[in-house]
């Protein structure tokens, strides 16, 4: 039995977050929507009906292609791909097969390891990024399909990669960096849970050391990295246990589904072909041309890779995991920055905007956009500089604003939260504590300096928490010394 190693490529196909369809007028946010009420006769494929490409679509498409290092065709169209299946109604997805938009591209990523540190840089080098639309959905009940067609015509990208990817944790830090980019380019909201980045993984078996490669078994429609992850642990060791029984390799390629609740693949059916879908050129759309000065000023107008902001960020003195959440999050970020930019100060602005802003976020189920922005985290910031909260109050006020939506003032106003900062009024506490707490007085003569921490604690149960700490150890300090 030869050494075996696994040859990955995938396919992916991720919707864009255009406001219409690819190719007409309708809603292309289609969820929670009634099933069939964001629908039209161009995307129902009604006959007669024409097509007309959205121009928001070809853009963001064209920035997603040179974010990943394609090279975009001066020339390309669209072509027909038929196949017959409900939930296609034209009998044809409008694709690009020969000439697709964009081609030979490569995207760098990290391999982190089990502690959230980079153990490997890595890359995989991009076929080809077309554009096509998306198909209805269909639900299975018994003996009975529905098909609802909200999502029919929705723009996609379809990605090729080489088979450069070596196995299922590979592929998994790959397709995880692709949708980074995706989102951060703002092609693609690629939000897994809507089932809006998708993948087909292609797999075979070589003798390690060679070149030749063997058949292939093409996973299809895996939905979120888990599945492309165990799908993939699944079908190399099964395609290793076919190699040791057959004594070789798949003898043709095959394609397989993915049973999510068993945890297996299943032989769907013999790889079809190109010629299976008898593509030719769409007679209803015009080729598509790009102007190369055009695209030259897309490219340098592209923000940096989240890869490259996560070592910029990595160097601040961040945590790579802090870096990677605030480099995958466009507004997460902005308000980092904005805090950043005031306390000059990375580890503390993480704290407040990573682990308190999205632990809070996180308990109440929002998201960003959904919480305070940049202008009330600063309100919140300049209320703790300036000593009107204390640190640990200013936590309680960000997650009363994350839950309230209120402003910090407001919050602090109402709960009568300011910290009590004035000397004298702090001195009369100071003597009130030292009268109240006889005993740790007579131990910190004794010479236990922790007994000062009594009489801190005293006061700030006293005041609720409202006397300005470090105030109050000045003056007790003093105060015990002068006696
Ligand atoms: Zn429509
Ligand atoms: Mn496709």
């Amino acid at each position: 039995m030869p050494e075996l190693e696994a040859v990955i490529g995938l396919e992916v196909h991720a919707q864009m977050n255009t406001k219409t369809k690819m190719f007409c007028g309708c809603d292309n946010d289609a969820f929670g929507k009634t099933p069939n009420t964001t629908v039209c006769p161009i995307c129902m494929g009604f006959p007669g009906t024409l097509p007309v490409p959205n121009k928001e679509a070809i853009a963001k498409a064209v920035r997603a292609s040179l974010a990943i290092g394609c090279a975009v065709a001066s020339e390309c169209h669209f072509d027909r791909k038929h196949y017959f299946y409900p939930d296609l109604p034209a009998g044809f997805q409008i694709s690009q097969y020969d000439f697709p938009l964009a081609k030979g591209g490569n995207v760098h990523y990290d391999i982190i390891d089990a502690s959230g540190n980079t153990s490997e840089e890595r890359s995989c080098r991009i076929t080809r990024l077309h554009m096509e639309n998306d198909a209805g959905k269909l639900s299975h009940y018994g003996n009975s399909t529905l098909c609802d067609y909200n999502r029919a015509g929705t723009p996609l990208m379809e990605i090729v990669t080489e088979p450069d990817l070596t196995s299922a944790q590979d592929a998994v830090a790959f397709a995880q960096e692709l949708r980074r980019i995706l989102i951060s380019v703002g092609a693609s909201d690629a939000d897994m849970f809507k089932g809006m980045m998708r993948f087909d993984a292609s797999i075979s078996l070589k003798e390690k050391g060679t070149k030749k490669l063997n058949p292939r078994s093409e996973i299809k429609n895996l939905n979120s990295f888990k599945a492309l992850e165990k799908a993939l642990q699944f079908e190399e060791k099964r395609l290793r246990d076919l190699w040791k029984k057959d004594n070789g390799p798949l003898k043709n390629d095959i394609t397989v589904g993915w049973l999510d609740d068993e945890e297996k693949t299943h032989v769907l059916r013999d790889k079809e072909t190109a010629g299976d879908y008898r593509y030719f050129p769409e007679p209803d759309l015009p080729p598509l041309e790009f102007d190369t000065k055009e695209l030259e000023k897309v490219r340098t107008g592209l923000p940096p890779l989240p890869r490259e902001e996560k070592k910029k960020l990595s160097s601040l003195g961040l945590t790579e995991a802090e870096a990677q959440q605030l480099s995958a999050d466009a507004d997460l970020r902005q308000i980092f920055e904005a805090v950043l930019a005031k306390l000059k100060d990375a580890k503390r602005t993480s704290g407040i905007v990573i682990t308190q802003l999205q632990g809070f976020l996180n308990a109440a189920g929002k998201t960003v956009r959904q919480g305070p922005g940049a202008q009330a985290m600063l309100d919140l910031v300049e209320a703790i500089e300036n000593g009107k909260i204390s640190g640990s109050k200013g936590k309680d006020v960000l997650e009363k604003m994350v839950e309230t939506g209120k402003s910090a003032p407001e919050i602090i106003a109402e709960e009568g939260l300011e910290q009590i900062s004035d000397e004298s009024a702090l001195e009369t506490l100071v003597e009130k504590a030292i009268a109240a707490n006889p005993k740790a007085v007579e131990s910190f003569k004794k010479g236990k300096a922790q007994a000062l921490g009594a009489i801190v604690g005293w006061i700030m149960k006293e005041t609720k928490g409202q006397a300005n700490p470090e105030k109050v150890n000045g003056i007790l300090l003093n105060k015990m010394k002068a006696n």
